[in-house]
């Protein structure tokens, strides 16, 4: 089998053959005020990590249809979760994929199902790799062998309807791609997760993503028109109408599957014309709670924007250290302090997109809406800053924990009604969830924690939050204050009415956190669908739904 080797590093975010961006020294000063000096960590390498893994329980590959390969199977044991960084960075990797294969086509996938059964092994479906949520790695308690199945082989256009606006492609495209095929019709599907880079549309799919202008475009459960799933029980067909009345739309059994029913092999979706004219302007809120009322009046004007994105003051000064430019940022602050701005502002950034009457006159309601609460406007250029570099921004986090700090995020979705309350306690829950004895010196560790509005909405809004801490020189340490933040965090958003996630998926991270949303007899349905179409638990078991889910005659 080909050897293929990804261009992203085996256990980061940026290029294999790149340097992690330079932190800017106000950033570094930030951080050692707010959580304490980092002390960097030493890396495992490849090659030590390869000679070192157990050999396969396969002793053949199938007629070429496995790769035994030990890079190709570290290479796809993991995600990009905190827990995975930690894994792959230590070298300590827990349970590894026996086998790697790569369909190029749907008969190709039917087989690895017979493949699977005759073995008595699972499949874990792997689009990007880049789940966040713990998607692609194998079962801790589950003692079959596990295959990784790429979906990079089901990739490129296979038609496109422009009368209809549809497209249809092989679900393991990435983002960059699809666009590229899309651009010379002067189409796009505006679908831009943060991880656009590196992620697929399978994945998407899989997953609920939202792209960072969902609201303009939609998020990919109104992209999604229709596809084909290859479950075990049999290939799902789901036709693109524009509309049905004829009962329950199949197509949410593919969207938020996450690989645990069958793998999607193609999706067609809805493309629209590449819009003509597309504004960022920038605004600054004097303090969060006329901010979070700039934004709900804004998310409630019906205006034909595609982001609008409020940072919390924590946020925005994280920000403005993160630029980098000090004289410009002072020069920034003191503007700010004669508009009557500040010293805690919010920074509001809102994207137009579509024809230049509208987008005009989109900003200029945004404006006053903003000017009501007490804002004022800076202009586009901060806009096309974080246009520039809005792909970008994740490659910090190989920086930063090159200093000896451990990134993670996450994220919720509310009503504005008890948006207010839930952001706090995120908040505290992050800020305060390491205080006690962690380090040994009865102090506790600090977390720098800050949150934005992601996607706003007419009833709530999304809620993603960031949060940095010292890594520990021993990783068992440094995963335990990532479960204990995830889980203090995890529990005030489910207190607070929150889903449990906005875009990332459920995975494993999530699933204790699912059934205080779906109920129990919800969840129950759920695992009688993922059992009719993958009756012997072949495909991703114990992500999303536990390995052997309860039934729903079972439930009260
Ligand atoms: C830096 C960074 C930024 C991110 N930003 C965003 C963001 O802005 N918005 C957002 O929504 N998410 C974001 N994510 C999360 C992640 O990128 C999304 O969940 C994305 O949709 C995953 O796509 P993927 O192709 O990488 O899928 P993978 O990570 O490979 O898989 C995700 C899940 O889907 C399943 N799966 C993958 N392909 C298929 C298929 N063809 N058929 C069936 N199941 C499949 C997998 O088994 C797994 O359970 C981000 C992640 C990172 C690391």
């Amino acid at each position: 089998m080909r050897h293929h080797c990804p261009v992203r590093r085996w256990n980061g975010w940026i290029d294999e053959d790149d340097a992690p961006p330079r932190v800017p020294v106000e950033a570094r000063r930030l951080l050692e005020a707010e959580i304490g000096p980092g002390e960097p960590t030493a890396d495992a390498r490849l090659e030590d990590v390869a000679a070192g893994l157990p050999p396969s329980v396969f002793d053949d590959d199938a007629g070429g249809r496995l790769s035994l390969e030990p890079v190709d199977r570290i290479r796809h044991a993991r995600g990009q979760s905190l827990p995975d960084w930690i894994a792959l960075r230590s070298g300590r990797l827990g349970r590894v994929p026996d086998a790697m294969a790569r369909p190029a086509d749907a008969a190709a996938v039917r087989e690895l199902f017979v493949l699977a059964r005759d073995r008595g092994a699972v499949l874990i479906p792997y689009g990007g790799g880049t789940s966040v949520v713990g998607g692609v790695t194998p079962d801790p308690d589950d003692d079959r062998p596990a295959i990784t199945v790429a979906t990079d082989a089901l990739s490129g256009l296979r038609a496109l309807d422009e009368r209809s606006g549809l497209a249809t492609f092989g679900a393991g495209t990435l983002g960059p791609d699809l666009e590229a095929a899309l651009a010379p019709h002067r189409l796009t599907l505006g679908h831009f997760p943060q991880s656009w880079e590196r992620s697929t549309l399978g994945g998407w799919v899989a997953t609920r993503s939202a792209g960072q202008q969902s609201i303009g475009f939609g998020r990919i459960e109104d992209l999604f028109a229709g596809g084909r799933l290859e479950a075990p029980a049999g290939t799902l067909e789901l036709p693109p109408h524009p509309a049905s009345a004829a009962g329950p739309d199949l197509r949410q059994l593919a969207l938020g599957s996450e690989g645990r029913s069958g793998i999607l092999t193609e999706a067609t979706v809805r493309v629209v014309s590449t819009p003509r004219v597309e504004a960022i302007p920038a605004w600054f809120l004097p303090d969060w709670p006329r901010a979070l009322e700039a934004a709900r009046d804004v998310g409630r004007a019906g205006l034909p924007l595609s982001m609008v994105r409020l940072s919390t003051p924590l946020e925005t000064a994280t920000l403005l250290a993160l630029a980098g430019n000090g004289r410009g940022v002072r020069a920034l602050r003191a503007w700010l302090g004669i508009r009557r701005i500040g010293p805690e502002p919010s920074l509001l950034l809102v994207a137009a997109t579509g024809p230049e009457k509208l987008v005009e006159l989109a900003v200029r309601e945004v404006g006053s809406i903003v000017r009501r609460h007490g804002g004022t406007g800076v202009g586009g250029s901060l806009g096309r800053q974080w246009l520039r570099n809005r792909f970008r921004t994740p490659d910090l986090r190989d920086a930063l924990w090159d200093l000896g700090y451990a990134v993670d995020t996450l994220e919720t979705a509310v009503d504005w009604r008890r948006l207010p309350d839930l952001a706090t306690a995120v908040g505290r829950a992050l800020r305060h969830g390491l205080e006690g004895d962690v380090n040994g010196d009865g102090e506790g560790e600090r977390v720098h924690a800050f949150s934005h509005l992601s996607h706003v909405y007419p009833t709530g809004s999304s809620l993603y939050a960031t949060y940095v801490f010292r890594s520990s020189a021993d990783p068992d340490e440094t995963l335990d204050r990532w479960r204990r933040l995830k889980t203090a965090a995890s529990e005030a958003i489910v207190e607070h009415g929150g889903t449990i996630s906005h875009q990332h998926g459920v995975g494993r991270d999530h699933r204790p956190w699912l059934a205080a949303e779906k109920g129990e007899l919800g969840l129950a349905v759920l695992g009688d669908v993922a059992r009719r179409l993958d009756p012997d638990g072949l495909v991703n078991p114990g992500v999303l739904l536990a390995g052997d889910p309860p039934i729903a005659g079972d439930a009260p």
